[in-house]
């Protein structure tokens, strides 16, 4: 068929095959009927619009509070306006703009502002990220329309088919920025620098009447949507020094390891590494025996290594790239998984042990960084022997790195990491070949994959099983892992409310 015949086409799905050596696109494509508008959709077919419902009006005073403005409140207050219902959303961060300064203080002169950071702030640790929005939640809610909702403020419509959709971090700010005004612009409310300190309750059993905030002031609330992150350790202590019920649950920690891209690119690709149709490639390992397991987590071709701890003197790493993926360098977290019960008898007993755990290997990492935010690291050939190095190779981590024996720091709670961590590398190192090598480093410490306490709720209801009226939501609470499931919690704790509303 000549390109002139060609009917209507829709992508629906593209990836890359780089395995065995062989490099494949796959591409899944509809056919449209002859009467069709010609062309090539992404996502959609030729000539029509996304479906995504807009929010509309909301009517009356806010009588739902959202305390946080990540991917789940945010998304939270989206479905809500879709309902017309209003809410207020309060941030202790700052708006995307003047939160990018406070950033700068962070990675180039070890500053840490606790209330804005790559966690704190609009749009939450979602804005500054890598924008990566592949995730296992399918079963959990509608993917698609979380999609369909970004692409319609500015994220590229390529997320709608890719099959490891990305936005990075360069776009990310301005689609926050587009999801903020379309809100205000139909009656939702934001406040940023808004710290909620106390959570205000009434009755027997005690139902929620509002929120207090940092400066005393109190907003009175009838549901109280509590999206706080997996950062928010005040907010943790906040409840249960009020005697509402918390639970450890797994997590990971572990550190970041950092190749030079073009490593990488030899390993994935082979002879065709630079090839100019191939993106910077990408990787994900897995190693499981004895009932214990190292993985690499968010994984970022072409990206950084960010300080991303919200107190000072902890050294926390995370990582992002931009939407190019150009840097020289490939970042990803190689993080063990870890049980309560194995910490529990490590020392770390009951629901914030694992905050305590993460937050005491935080300050050694700090110590061992020696100030300013520099992170400690050690080359994987000398983690693998098991001595601390005496240099490092160039990083993409601005704060700098500090030669050091990043063992000692994963393993200064008494809990074993560092063991575990060196027996899956040597196996990382047999599946791909040159990724145990002199240039590859690994920097501490990767501490916040995951939130280590759940905030137990209703599975019908959402609410919390102490206090009725709260909806604990998203990362911090214990039901999301990342941007899509945060923001498909959001949005169905939103339609429980409009539920309820509704009654
Ligand atoms: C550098 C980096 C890169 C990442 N890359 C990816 C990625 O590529 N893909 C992916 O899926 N995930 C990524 N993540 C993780 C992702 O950002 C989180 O999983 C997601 O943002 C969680 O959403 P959330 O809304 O539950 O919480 P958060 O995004 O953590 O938002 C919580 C919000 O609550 C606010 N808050 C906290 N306490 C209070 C209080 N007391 N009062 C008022 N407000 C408060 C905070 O300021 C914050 O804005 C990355 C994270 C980081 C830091």
């Amino acid at each position: 068929m000549s390109r002139e015949e060609l009917p209507g086409l829709v992508l629906r799905k593209r990836s890359l095959d780089a395995r065995r050596g062989r490099i494949r696109r796959h591409l899944s494509l509809e056919l449209l009927p002859a009467d069709a508008e010609r062309g090539l959709g992404l996502g959609i077919a030729p000539g029509s619009e996304l479906a995504a419902p807009q929010p509309r009006e909301v009517k009356g005073p806010a009588r739902v509070v959202i305390i946080g403005d990540g991917p789940c409140g945010l998304f939270c207050a989206y479905e809500l306006a879709r309902a017309g219902i209003a809410c207020i959303v309060l941030d202790r961060g700052k708006p995307v703009q003047p939160r990018r300064h406070d950033l700068k203080g962070l990675t180039r002169r070890g500053t840490v502002d606790a209330d804005s950071n790559y966690c704190f702030g609009e749009g939450g640790a979602g804005t500054y990220s890598d924008g990566k929005l592949y995730t296992r939640a399918h079963k959990r809610g509608p993917v698609r329309d979380v999609l369909e909702i970004l692409a319609l403020h500015g994220a590229p419509a390529e997320v709608l088919v890719e099959a490891r959709p990305h936005i990075g971090t360069n776009r990310l700010p301005a689609v926050i920025t587009a999801l903020r005004e379309k809100l205000e612009s139909v009656g939702v409310q934001f406040r940023f620098g808004a710290r909620v300190t106390g959570i205000l309750r009434a009755g027997s059993p005690a139902r929620v009447s509002g929120v207090q905030l940092a400066d005393g002031t109190e907003l009175g609330a009838d549901a109280v949507v509590l999206a706080t992150g997996h950062s928010a350790r005040d907010v943790y202590h906040l409840l249960d020094s009020a005697g509402h019920r918390l639970e450890a649950k797994s997590f990971a920690l572990g550190v970041r390891i950092e190749h030079p891209q073009p490593l990488i690119n030899r390993i994935q690709y082979g002879e065709l590494a630079e090839h100019p149709a191939l993106p910077s490639a990408a990787y994900q390992l897995v190693d499981t025996r004895e009932g214990c397991s190292v993985f690499s987590f968010c994984m970022c071709p072409g990206g950084f290594i960010v300080p991303a701890t919200t107190e000072p003197e902890h050294v926390v790493v995370n990582g992002m790239s931009p939407s190019s993926r150009n840097s020289r360098y490939a970042n990803s977290g190689l993080v063990v998984a870890l049980e309560p019960d194995a910490l529990s008898a490590a020392g770390f007993a009951g629901a914030l042990g694992g905050l305590a755990l993460q937050s005491a290997i935080e300050r050694a990492a700090f110590a061992a960084g020696g100030g300013a935010l520099k992170a400690p690291a050690t080359r994987v050939t000398d983690f693998l022997a098991g001595r601390a190095s005496s240099s490092v190779p160039d990083s993409s981590y601005v704060p700098g790195l500090t030669p050091a024996d990043v063992s000692a720091v994963l393993d200064v709670t008494g809990v074993r990491l560092a063991a575990t961590l060196r027996t899956a590398l040597t196996q990382f190192g047999r599946q791909l070949r040159g990724y145990v090598s002199e240039e590859a480093v690994l920097v501490g410490v990767e501490s916040r994959t995951s939130a280590p306490v759940r905030i137990p709720r209703d599975p019908l209801s959402l609410q919390s099983l102490d206090w009725q009226g709260l909806y604990p939501a998203g990362e911090g609470a214990g039901y999301a892992g990342g941007i899509v499931s945060a923001a498909l919690d959001g949005m169905r704790i939103a339609k429980q409310i409009a539920q309820l509303a509704a009654q």
